[in-house]
């Protein structure tokens, strides 16, 4: 079904889903190892990686600091020797409130965003951002999102897995 591996994106929550929160940046040790786990699976041997964390604004200097640190360590827990970051994916709320606006013409304040779509919503609204950078499938990982739903379209398909049931 997904024959190009190339084209799968994991998008990572943060908060109560890789680290207790950014003020206490700590891995939460039973989700690395579910994500350890949930990634071991072939198919996601090349998949990129992006970040869609509403403790990100507008990567500011103690937030990128932040992000760079959780980012090269959760790498060395998952034993993944380049980075698969990828910038285009790896993305502040001011930056998602940007591509839905470029992508559906919907306008909403960053600090509203989340007072107005939960994350399945908003991923549905800017499915075809991920269709234009060739991404057919994404994988959100959070603690807040119905576990396994899947949203399918006819370039992607969105998925979600909620670490809590993972
Ligand atoms: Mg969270």
């Amino acid at each position: 079904m997904y024959n190009k591996i190339m084209d799968t994106l994991i998008l990572f929550d943060l908060e109560e889903t890789v680290i207790e929160s950014f003020e206490q940046p700590f891995f939460i040790m039973p989700n690395i190892r579910k994500i350890k786990n949930f990634l071991s699976h072939d198919e996601f041997r090349d998949a990129r990686f992006g970040v869609m964390s509403w403790a990100i604004w507008n990567w500011s200097r103690t937030e990128s600091e932040v992000f760079d640190g959780i980012s090269i360590a959760l790498q060395e827990e998952l034993d993944i020797h380049s980075n698969r970051f990828d910038g285009m994916f790896t993305l502040s709320m001011d930056q998602w409130v940007s591509i839905l606006w470029k992508t559906c013409g919907v306008k909403v304040d960053r600090d509203e965003l989340p007072h107005i779509f939960n994350k399945e919503d908003f991923l549905f609204k800017i499915r075809k951002f991920f269709a234009e950078h060739k991404i057919a499938r994404v994988v959100l990982i959070d603690d807040a999102v119905e576990h396994n739903l899947t949203i399918t379209s006819p370039s992607v398909t969105i998925e979600f897995r909620n670490i809590e049931d993972m």
